[in-house]
């Protein structure tokens, strides 16, 4: 039966479910973002793993302009000096359909909004009030409008209005002492990296990001530098006391325009209580960035949702949870562990983990069950 949504958030999961719901269903819904408009201006780059990238061939990622991605063949790994520990091959994740990619999070915008746009975006929409009318939920906004529907998606981020909407009980995102500061370079500049792969530069409490985001050389950076407070006017000192200091080399990496937020996770994964409310990508829950799964997950999870929504199962809430929270757990698993093991301040464990690292980047068990877990899905 044909069903009305409403999805809170046009982010990457909002985005990602409109596009699966207008393609392939009769349901009805409206994507309510509370900015007056989309975010476009925000360059930085995004990196997807085949089991992304395989999600959104289904709605014709391949129709993107081939010059506006990249992808990297593997990871390779450096001590803070810019030698070089070790190298892994992501190519084996890859099918000829799926390959690992890296893009500027605008170009995976502009192609998610194409078909959503004009007919089922409204911007400027913020909740006031909710409330529940026989099967349906009433849902009005600040500027007095309203919207009666079958089903609510709260994909509007970490810090998910909808949930507390929702939700009796609080899950405050913690702030997780890390700082991540982000640019584009133009070249390389004279660092000893591969600029056709992903770079992890591994320091003290520091580690940086750099890899290609198109075909025209510009490269991302992201430093992610553990701090106890986030202070953005502040930055270029943390940068020099925390980075700089381990590698004056590393200076001409900041010279450009850089932009800073604070790093914050779910504090833990908890289901929703109305089974007439979902929750996808960061409102569902939010991860470190350390394994580049944010936005991969966002599309998993508005994925996992549209198939049961399109199936109409009965026990969706059910299922929905049982699913991601497993598949969440994997991801926030992962992420945690690399923060630890990529920050380690003293030689000896830096010693250590890059002599392991140079071993297990071989094993194929052992990255087939660390990474292939994740990437394959
Ligand atoms: C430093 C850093 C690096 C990252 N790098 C990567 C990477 O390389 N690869 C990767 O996969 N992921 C990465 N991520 C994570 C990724 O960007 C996020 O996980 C992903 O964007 C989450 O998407 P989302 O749609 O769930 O939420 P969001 O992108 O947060 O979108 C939420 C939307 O909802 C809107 N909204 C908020 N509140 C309301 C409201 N009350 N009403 C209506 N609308 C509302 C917001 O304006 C926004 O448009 C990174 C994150 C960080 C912080």
């Amino acid at each position: 039966m044909k069903k009305k949504l409403a999805i809170i958030g046009a982010g990457i999961s909002g985005l990602t479910l409109a596009n699966f719901l207008k393609k392939y269903s009769k349901h009805e819904f409206i994507l309510y973002e509370k900015e007056e408009s989309l975010s476009l201006d925000q360059g930085y780059g995004i990196q997807l793993s085949a089991n992304s990238i395989k999600i959104l061939n289904q709605i014709n990622f391949k129709k993107i302009d081939n010059t506006k991605i990249y992808h990297p063949r593997g990871v390779d790994f450096y001590d803070i000096k810019n030698k070089k520990i070790c190298n892994l091959d992501i190519n084996q994740f890859n099918t000829n359909e799926s390959k690992y990619t890296t893009l500027q999070r605008t170009t995976l915008f502009e192609f998610l909004k194409d078909e959503i746009y004009t007919q089922h975006l409204r911007f400027g929409k913020k909740i006031k009030e909710v409330s529940e009318i026989k099967e349906k939920i009433l849902i009005k906004f600040e500027d007095n409008t309203n919207d009666l529907v079958d089903f609510v998606i709260g994909a509007d981020g970490i810090f998910s209005s909808t949930r507390s909407f929702f939700e009796k009980k609080k899950n405050k995102p913690k702030f997780r002492k890390a700082v991540a500061v982000r640019g584009i370079l133009k070249s390389k500049l004279d660092l000893d990296i591969n600029e056709k792969n992903i770079n992890l530069i591994m320091g003290k409490n520091c580690h940086l990001t750099i890899y290609p985001i198109n075909k025209n050389n510009d490269l991302n950076l992201v430093c992610i530098i553990r701090s106890k407070k986030y202070n953005p006017d502040n930055i270029k000192s943390l940068i020099e006391q925390k980075v700089l200091n381990q590698n004056i080399n590393l200076e001409k990496l900041f010279q450009g325009e850089l932009k800073t937020w604070p790093l914050y996770s779910t504090a833990s994964i908890v289901p929703s209580t109305n089974n007439k409310v979902f929750y996808i990508g960061d409102a569902f829950s939010g991860f470190l960035p350390t394994l580049a799964q944010g936005a991969g997950q966002s599309i998993e999870s508005a994925y996992e949702l549209f198939n049961l929504l399109k199936e109409e199962k009965s026990n969706a809430q059910n299922i929905y949870f049982k699913e991601r929270y497993k598949r969440a757990n994997i991801v926030k698993k992962r992420s945690n562990l690399n923060f630890f093991v990529f920050h380690f301040s003293s030689s000896i464990m830096q010693n250590l983990r890059n002599f392991f690292m140079k071993f297990l980047v071989k094993r194929k068990s052992f990255i087939n069950s660390y990474l292939g877990k994740v990437y394959k899905n």
